[in-house]
């Protein structure tokens, strides 16, 4: 087990209560850019676990989450005070990028594993392949990360940002598939299942494959 202690904390959006925690860790991190780690504790002497996506690529013993006020465990987090120490474990998870072509649907705090990958490639300065990145939320206040998405558009050749705060992503996903014409870019869709799960089954309606689909839901 790895113990994390909290360093930073700052509210990224007071109308879904999302914060964006900063720990160090006991030791170094080795994970892939969209990967999470488990969250232990014990509640009522059982033993409770919870996922949380990291934001940034992997930088020694550092480790960021963005998170949500949701239920029990994500307030006791949110309400961590600096020096506060957690209990993790990992890396986890196959939501990481692929080589190729892709359109990433996220929504809400969807985004976290998502500003990781582009994390990385800012930091490799590598092109993408193309990809296009969609994030969908109820309110302006929640597109996280939106300044690391337009620096990545003017940096990366091939990245295509498109915030949709309060918009519906069906018309925007339809028109950029159709200018990808016949070739099918993974798919990538993360979110809570009442977002990803239509959205999985939109591309298998349309021909995708199971293994051109990365998907991550939160519940
Ligand atoms: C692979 C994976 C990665 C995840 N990464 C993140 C992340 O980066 N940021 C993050 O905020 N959460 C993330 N989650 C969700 C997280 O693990 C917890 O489920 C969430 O914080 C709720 O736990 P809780 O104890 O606070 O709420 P509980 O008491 O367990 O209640 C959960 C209830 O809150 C609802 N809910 C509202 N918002 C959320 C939300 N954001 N996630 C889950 N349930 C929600 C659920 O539908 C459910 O009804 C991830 C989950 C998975 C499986």
């Amino acid at each position: 087990m790895i113990a994390a202690t909290l360093t930073a904390k700052r509210l990224l959006s007071e109308a879904s209560q999302t914060w964006e925690l900063s720990f160090t860790c006991s030791e170094p991190l080795t994970y892939q850019p969209g990967q999470f780690y488990s969250f232990v504790t014990q509640r009522d002497g059982k033993q409770e676990v919870r996922a949380y996506s990291l934001t940034q690529a992997p930088e020694g013993a550092r480790m960021v989450l963005c998170l949500n006020r949701a239920g029990w465990y994500s307030n006791l987090l949110c309400n961590l005070e600096t020096g506060g120490t957690v209990q993790v474990q990992g890396p986890y998870g196959g939501f990481v990028l692929r080589e190729g072509p892709g359109i990433i649907l996220a929504d809400g705090v969807g985004i976290a594993p998502v500003a990781a990958m582009v994390d990385a490639l800012l930091r490799a300065q590598s092109n993408a392949g193309p990809l296009h990145l969609l994030h969908t939320a109820s309110s302006e206040s929640e597109m996280f990360y939106r300044d690391r998405f337009e620096h990545a558009e003017r940096e990366i050749a091939g990245f295509h940002y498109l915030p949709l705060p309060g918009v519906e992503v069906a018309p925007h996903l339809e028109e950029i598939l159709s200018q990808a014409g016949d070739e099918k870019p993974t798919a990538y869709i993360v979110g809570l299942n009442a977002f990803a799960a239509p959205l999985r089954q939109w591309f298998k309606d349309r021909g995708w494959d199971r293994k051109q689909i990365v998907f991550e839901r939160y519940d």
